[in-house]
């Protein structure tokens, strides 16, 4: 399911592929393809130039999830605690330390609870 790219996802993509990418030249466009960026012309979501997608893109999280909504990709857990949709950061379970701590003091009590009989 592809939806159309709003003026301001447009806007983020072109300041992500003309700061970041690599492949980049203001002259050139993309250098490897030697034509106009795929990306700067896109004006649907869907397939995006893999460069951009694994290495672009995820400098800005939050469009990241924007564009991949649809369906959670495969990187993207579910916070057990607020259930936000969030990008894992190495193993974290939880979408921020607010979260994590939140679970912490639960399974504390939990544990209390349990224990006190
Ligand atoms: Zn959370």
């Amino acid at each position: 399911m592809s939806r159309e790219l709003p003026r301001e996802e447009k806007a983020t993509i072109r300041k992500l592929v003309t700061k970041w990418c690599a492949n980049y030249d203001k002259e050139c466009g993309c250098l490897p393809l030697d034509c106009d960026c795929y990306m700067l012309g896109k004006c649907w979501t869907g397939a995006f130039c893999r460069y951009f997608r694994e290495a672009v893109l995820p400098l800005d999280p939050v469009l990241e999830a924007a564009l991949t909504q649809d369906g959670p990709a495969p990187e993207t857990r579910i916070c057990p605690v607020c259930g936000r949709v969030f990008l894992p950061d190495r193993r974290t379970r939880y979408c921020s330390s607010a979260c994590a701590k939140a679970a912490r003091l639960k399974k504390q009590r939990g544990y209390m609870r349990k224990y006190r009989g």
